[in-house]
């Protein structure tokens, strides 16, 4: 759609509001609410706001920030009415000069696909997004209690969160998602929905509004949906899977119908560059403190870096589906990254393995979690970060991860990220106070 088209559609469909969306440095969605009157002029890039009250945006002198939406990106909320309609459009942030902005995130997964399409590359994406739909008290406050007991692909008649499940799904796919898959995951109150692959950027763009949607049908079924990694102890955490592609044209470049593996010399590659830089990647993949309560053995999360064609327990799977459907899959983002981000810093992980030509190490077919360390130190195995700072301290030393980023992102998430760690650390946890109030 260009400009035109979304002001006839938007006009025809009733609407009168429009937000225009970006994220922030976290990943976090904003909005600045604009009404059709006003939709000419943001089409056109003149939009002001202000970024010093986004942060990790601007310093308070310069402050005024342009948003320029792009018009393929608008879409009408089916689950307001019809009269006085609202709709989205997602956008980019530009300096006052118009020149794109640094600190935008959208901007720097556009900077990567246009590195990877001067090599002749569009990298295509497929997300599998775990969450969990938890009751909220009586006052709206969500609880940890679940609706449901039901587990892997359990079909449950009565459970509040099927039908919550059932209701994202047709929203959804009215907003022109092509849902592929939706079932019920492996812990009570555990779902997952899967979308047809896309290109990096439209991706990137349905799992910020992924998130709304899921969240905004949630609350009107009365409970509360979460995308934290691991909100529960003993329990599986919630992935998002990252399935990804290269594409020369219509062909994915991935596949090799000739190799013993029917994999390409630069599926080989990629997959070296993403292990090459796993460690330090982490930092955006896996942002969170609560990220690495996740990335422990023993509940089918990755911890060690390797791949594999055949099992699940490494880094990295190579699903079975060959011809367009050739793909890698990283198995140890989490909802809670920052999915522009994120996308960037694989794709740039994977075309340092392209350029410099990264051999992977031999694939992995034995299950990892019953090797011994012995074992995983002859085969040069090595571990995820174990915590946020050790994946800090690891993105520090990565130049290639650290460049994708540019030096604006990297500062501010480093200062955000040391903020959000020292404040954990002061704080006294539950676990110390049931360990040592009456030990010592
Ligand atoms: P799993 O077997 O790991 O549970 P799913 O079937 O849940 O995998 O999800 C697979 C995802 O991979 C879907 O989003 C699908 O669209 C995506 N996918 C398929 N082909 C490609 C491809 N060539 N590139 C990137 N993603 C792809
Ligand atoms: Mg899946
Ligand atoms: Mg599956
Ligand atoms: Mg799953
Ligand atoms: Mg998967």
């Amino acid at each position: 759609m260009d400009k035109r088209e979304v002001i006839a559609e938007a006009r025809e469909k009733g609407v009168k509001f429009i937000r225009l969306q970006f994220t922030d440095l976290l990943g976090v969605m904003k909005n600045v609410a604009i009404t059709i009157d006003q939709l000419e002029k943001a089409l056109d890039g003149e939009l002001m706001f202000d970024g010093s009250s986004i942060y990790g945006f601007t310093r308070i002198e310069e402050s005024d920030m342009y948003l320029r939406p792009d018009p393929s990106t608008f879409v009408v909320f089916p689950w307001r009415p019809r009269e006085g309609g609202v709709a989205r459009l997602m956008c980019d942030i530009y300096n006052p000069d118009g020149t794109p902005f640094d600190g935008c995130p959208r901007v720097i997964l556009k900077r990567q696909l246009a590195r990877a399409a001067e090599l002749g590359y569009s990298m295509q994406v497929g997300p599998e997004l775990e969450f969990f739909l938890f009751c909220v008290d009586d006052n709206n406050v969500p609880t940890l209690k679940t609706h449901d007991n039901a587990g892997y692909f359990d079909l449950s008649p009565v459970d509040l969160g099927e039908q919550a499940r059932r209701d994202v799904v047709l929203t959804l796919e009215q907003m022109g998602f092509e849902i592929e898959a939706s079932h019920h995951e492996v812990a009570p109150g555990q779902h997952e929905i899967d979308f047809k692959y896309s290109d990096a950027l439209d991706t990137a763009d349905k799992i910020v509004t992924f998130k709304f949607v899921v969240r905004t049908i949630a609350q009107r079924h009365g409970l509360h949906a979460t995308f934290m990694p691991k909100p529960v102890y003993g329990i599986n955490g919630s992935g998002m899977h990252t399935n990804q592609s290269l594409f020369k044209g219509n062909i994915n470049a991935f596949y090799d119908e000739n190799s013993p593996l029917q994999l390409s010399k630069e599926a080989y590659y990629y997959i070296g560059g993403l292990l090459k830089h796993a460690r330090a990647l982490a930092a955006i993949t896996n942002p969170t403190v609560n990220s690495y309560k996740r990335l422990v053995p023993g509940y089918e999360a990755p911890v060690y870096l390797a791949w594999s064609g055949r099992n699940r327990s490494p880094l990295i799977r190579i699903p079975a589906k060959r011809g367009q459907s050739t793909r890698v899959e990283l198995r140890n983002p989490d909802p809670s990254c920052n999915p522009y981000l994120s996308l960037a810093g694989c794709l740039a992980a994977g075309l340092d393995g392209i350029v410099n030509q990264i051999d992977p190490p031999p694939a992995c077919d034995r299950n990892i979690y019953q090797m011994t360390s012995t074992e995983l130190d002859e085969l040069g195995i090595k571990s995820l970060p174990g915590s946020l700072p050790e994946a800090y301290a690891e993105l520090s030393r990565d130049e290639v991860i650290r460049d994708a980023l540019g030096e604006h992102i990297y500062e501010k998430l480093s200062e955000a990220k040391a903020k959000e760690w020292e404040s954990f650390s002061l704080q006294v946890h539950q676990w110390e106070i049931d360990r040592y109030l009456t030990l010592f």
